[in-house]
């Protein structure tokens, strides 16, 4: 299910926190950078986790 988030503008930074806990000027909990509104799919029941290759730092 979509779910509104704000996430951390670093894409080397996984930060994020879901908007309706957000302040109004929220920053990143572990960077300190600004965030940015997004949304993210988040399945309803998941436990496993997959590592995931890494994104190039140019397709961000
Ligand atoms: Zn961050």
């Amino acid at each position: 299910m979509p779910t509104k988030i704000l996430k951390c503008r670093n894409p080397e930074c996984k930060a994020w926190v879901r908007d309706e806990f957000a302040t109004a000027e929220q920053s990143c909990p572990l960077c300190n950078g600004p965030m940015l509104r997004s949304i993210k799919h988040l399945p309803a029941v998941q436990n496993k986790v997959k590592p995931q290759p890494r994104k190039r730092k140019s397709e961000f």
